[in-house]
């Protein structure tokens, strides 16, 4: 016997199972799983994913070949179990074809239902039922999903109507009604007569008659919607690998639509937006599926609660209610009852919250699906901690049930929902960091605080926008990627923002942007979704998100089980108290530059830069010193009893000089020196390639002085602390470093300094000295870096963009292609190359750890708040992850993931 391609199921067996999902797709081994259950379920059976991937190989000749025998018996046991035949004109069996992936891709695909008919059938339809209103209604509307979705009839351009509908359109405007409800008998078979002439028209080719043709060519719209822009993009978006292929399920048909005994619907056994523990969804009387999704009727609620909660957001009285939209339980109170144990019997079985639709026919219920319900970050959370509360599920189970980076949307500022619905799109970037903002647009970082609430807008930003970024609402360029310097820093803050919208062009002289051809001034006001890239006209009213005690508890959980321990990238005390609130235990990087910005230091900075002496140098760093002091007494304070990782500086010096004549202008009469000066300085630090260039601790090599100073100023800083009893634990970082000669020369600098200052004061405290492990090379010669490093922490940033040779400023101009094209799956920046460069990280961990097996090991690239990154990084045995504040929770709940898993 060849491989088995086609299961079956009814009548209570089923060849499948629910733990079968990779085989026959999530609708089809939970309709399986019904069956075994006992939920009634229509017989019917599954072709498998597998058969999906033969299509693609093979196309629709060859799979129709290697199938029709399995398919034909599979049509037999259904015809045994319905008493109907395929393609009877007397007694016919009618199916739905549909598709169902491994993951639930909801909408994405294709689905066609009431297949079988055919002028013949139909009308030995209307004669079994003895309605031929409802026989002509199921035939017109297969005619018209058949045509659309195996005949291809669909609208020509955008702004044309659908064929179907503009036939359907038509005739109610010629007979003055209105409701697809109304059309007489003779009406639907008008209507299939157009239709039919219709893709006539359109393919040169009749309507298929023949039951079987009928069949195939929907299995193989089936198959070929897998690969429809839509599926396609939502894999992207979820992650869901292209190989995967979807399963077809051919059931058969029941019927909400024969008459006033006989609904479709939708249901959620709990609240899928909050999370709370009540039954819910909507159905139609007398209605198909696709009827209550259309919104051609207003849908009634399922429940009388829901009913009623329902009607006082509309403003609809209780007697219109009653008498238009009763609820289920009023309208057919057994079938309720019997839908209601069976929600509670499916969420029992799965242990889940599950989504459900159902049809009722002439008074008997059926289940066409079930399957974990979609959820938001609050409900996810909220259904965890209850079902683990009411010991439904335990402690590891709850664990696992929750979408790590879902936790994001409990942190920030959301959309209120109804007024998001309303908003219209301008345009859309990348979602760099979530959370929703509304403002009036600025484009110059020093001008964010103009109005009340401002939208930063840039091609892209720099360091010298820091403070502009801090007091806009959110973040808005045209340029750069997820890891671009306002995506990193946006995240950092906990800010809204969207990178890269290429569709912005900014003229800052006109200090306009313009977008698909409007104009935009300062001034006018925008939104920004942080979460999906989207951009809003108008202001859109944001809310904040509650933090319930729930979400205490997912973190206490957390904590019981991960072994790893996560830390925070934070620069200063706010953003560390904010990252230790939200459990961070210690600092992972601590970006010194930053702090050379702010207020008067920039001016010493720039001094620093442009001294032609070593005396002229330390001069200038004299001054920066009390500043650093001061920064880093606040940053140990707030992280008192944890260690604080301190890297040494390490952008490239341009970045701090002036580039404009005018600002060249201004420091030069404050320096008292000649332009020219100041423009040859410039001029001469202009790179090539500034990120290969001199930066890292080729700076701290080349100009000791300011290793020294900040040494001093990190040691000075924890003394000051500790005579106040404040337990300060500096650990001093060396940036970029590629050979173990590089690293020694640094700490020995930075040894001899501590040690100065330790006479000078009498006194001593505790530190250590490590370095980033984010040149290939420095993985590559680990040992012999680790025989003099106390630590290493891997820059997964700089790392990625060397072992990729991607630039990280530049990657954005191709990067959308290559995963279009899918020469990479997903953004390197974002999520950790585990396949390349996590073999950098494993060897450099090994040979580290071979040498110095105590020898600690973390990561502060972006990838340290990314659950699959954090997951690796928990196999390959770090001691922490160290990621922005606003992701710090992520990380421990995915940390915990890795441990439980
Ligand atoms: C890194 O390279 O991963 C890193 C954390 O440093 P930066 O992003 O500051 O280069
Ligand atoms: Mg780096």
């Amino acid at each position: 016997m060849g491989k088995k391609r086609v299961y079956t199921f009814g009548n209570g067996k089923a060849e499948g199972r629910a733990d079968m999902k990779e085989l026959l797709g999530g609708k089809g081994a939970n309709l399986a799983e019904m069956n075994l259950i006992g939920v009634p379920v229509p017989p019917g059976f599954t072709i498998t994913t597998e058969v999906c991937t033969e299509y693609n190989e093979l196309g629709h000749e060859k799979v129709v070949d290697l199938l029709k025998d399995e398919v034909e018996k599979a049509i037999a046991h259904i015809e045994g179990l319905t008493g109907t035949k395929f393609g009877d004109k007397n007694n016919p069996l009618l199916v739905s074809v549909r598709s169902g992936a491994r993951a639930s891709m909801p909408g994405m695909m294709d689905t066609i239902l009431n297949l079988g008919l055919n002028d013949e059938v139909v009308d030995g339809l209307a004669k079994k039922t003895g309605n031929e209103r409802f026989a002509w209604d199921s035939y017109r509307r297969f005619i018209q999903m058949y045509g659309d979705v195996v005949l291809g009839l669909k609208p020509q351009s955008k702004e044309d109507a659908d064929p179907f509908e503009e036939i359907i359109d038509k005739l109610k405007e010629d007979k003055g009604i209105e409701l697809d409800t109304d059309f007489s008998v003779e009406d639907l078979k008008g209507l299939v007569a157009q239709f039919k002439e219709a893709v006539k028209k359109q393919t040169g080719k009749d309507f298929p008659t023949s039951s079987y043709e009928q069949l195939w060519g929907a299995v193989s719209a089936v198959f070929n919607s897998w690969s429809n822009a839509r599926a396609v993009y939502y894999r992207r978006l979820n992650g869901i690998p292209d190989e995967w292929g979807t399963a077809v399920n051919v059931q058969a048909m029941v019927f909400g639509n024969m008459g006033n005994t006989s609904a479709t619907g939708v249901a959620f056994t709990r609240d899928a937006a909050t999370g709370e523990n009540i039954f819910n969804g909507e159905y139609l009387i007398n209605a198909q599926g696709e009827d209550v999704v259309a919104g051609i009727r207003t849908p009634q609620q399922i429940t009388l609660e829901g009913s009623r909660r329902w009607a006082k957001l509309q403003s609809i009285s209780e007697e219109e209610r009653t008498k238009k939209y009763p609820s289920l339980e009023e309208t057919m109170p057994a079938l309720y009852k019997e839908l209601f144990d069976v929600q509670e019997k499916l969420e029992k079985h799965y242990k889940d919250m599950q989504d459900l639709e159902f049809t009722i026919q002439e008074g008997k219920l059926w289940l066409l699906q079930t399957r974990n319900g979609k959820r938001t970050g609050a409900a996810m959370v909220k259904i965890a901690m209850d079902m683990y509360r009411d010991k439904l599920i335990d402690e590891k189970t709850a664990l696992l049930r929750l979408e790590a980076s879902k936790l994001d949307e409990l942190l920030h500022p959301v959309f209120d929902s109804l007024a998001v619905r309303s908003a219209k799109v301008l345009t859309t970037g990348l979602p760099a960091s979530p959370g929703a903002a509304t403002g009036q647009v600025v484009f110059f970082a020093d001008e964010a605080d103009k109005f009340e609430q401002t939208i930063l807008v840039r091609t892209e930003t720099s360091p010298e926008d820091l403070e502009g970024m801090h007091v806009a609402r959110g973040i808005l360029t045209a340029r750069g990627g997820m890891t671009s310097h306002a995506a990193v820093v946006a995240r950092g803050m906990g800010k809204c923002c969207v990178s890269g919208a290429g569709g912005i062009k900014l003229d800052y002289h006109a200090r306009t942007m313009t977008i698909g051809g409007r104009v935009f001034q300062e001034g006018d006001w925008i939104s920004l979704n942080g979460s999906t890239g989207e951009v809003y006209e108008g202001k859109v009213e944001t809310r904040k998100p509650d933090m319930s005690g729930d979400f205490g508890l997912v973190m206490e959980l957390a904590d019981k089980f991960a072994r790893m321990s996560v830390r925070t990238n934070a620069d200063t005390p706010k953003d560390a108290r904010i990252a230790r609130d939200f459990g961070a235990k210690g600092i992972g990087l601590c970006r010194t530059e930053h702090m050379f910005f702010e207020g008067e230091r920039i001016k010493a900075v720039r001094e620093m830069i442009l001294a032609s002496t070593t005396e002229g140098r330390k001069k200038a760093l004299t001054k920066l010193l009390p500043y650093q002091r001061e920064d880093f007494e606040g940053i140990f304070e707030a992280m008192e009893g944890y260690g604080v990782t301190v890297r040494l500086l390490d952008p490239p010096l341009h970045e701090f000089v002036p580039h404009q004549q005018a600002t060249q202008k201004a420091l030069a009469e404050e320096m008292g020196v000649p332009i020219e000066q100041i423009r040859n300085t410039v001029a001469d630090l202009e790179e090539f390639n500034p990120m290969l260039g001199h930066r890292g601790c080729r700076l701290g090599i080349t100009y000791p002085e300011i290793t020294e100073m900040q040494t001093r100023a990190i040691i000075e800083a924890a003394l000051n602390l500790k005579k106040k009893g404040i337990d300060a634990r500096p650990e001093i970082m060396v940036p970029l470093v590629g050979t173990m000669k590089e690293f020694k020369l640094q700490a020995e600098v930075i040894h001899k300094t501590a040690n100065k200052v330790f006479e000078e004061r009498g006194d001593k405290i505790d530190y250590l000295v490590g370095t980033m492990i984010e040149i290939p090379r420095a993985a590559l010669v680990a040992d012999d870096i680790a025989r003099e490093a106390d630590f290493f922490s891997f820059g997964t940033n700089d790392l990625t963009q060397m072992t990729f040779g991607y630039s990280r400023d530049d990657a954005g101009k191709f990067l959308p292609v290559y995963l279009d094209q899918g020469i990479l799956k997903e953004d390197p920046f974002q999520v950790l190359d585990q396949k390349g460069v996590g073999q950098l990280v494993e060897l450099g961990t090994k040979r580290g750890r071979g040498v110095k097996p105590e020898l600690k090991v973390g990561i502060c690239g972006e990838h340290g708040g990314e659950p699959s990154s954090v997951e690796f990084c928990h196999r390959t045995g770090l001691d922490y992850v160290s990621c922005s504040p606003y992701r710090v929770p992520i990380a421990r709940l995915a940390a915990a993931q890795a441990s439980v898993r």
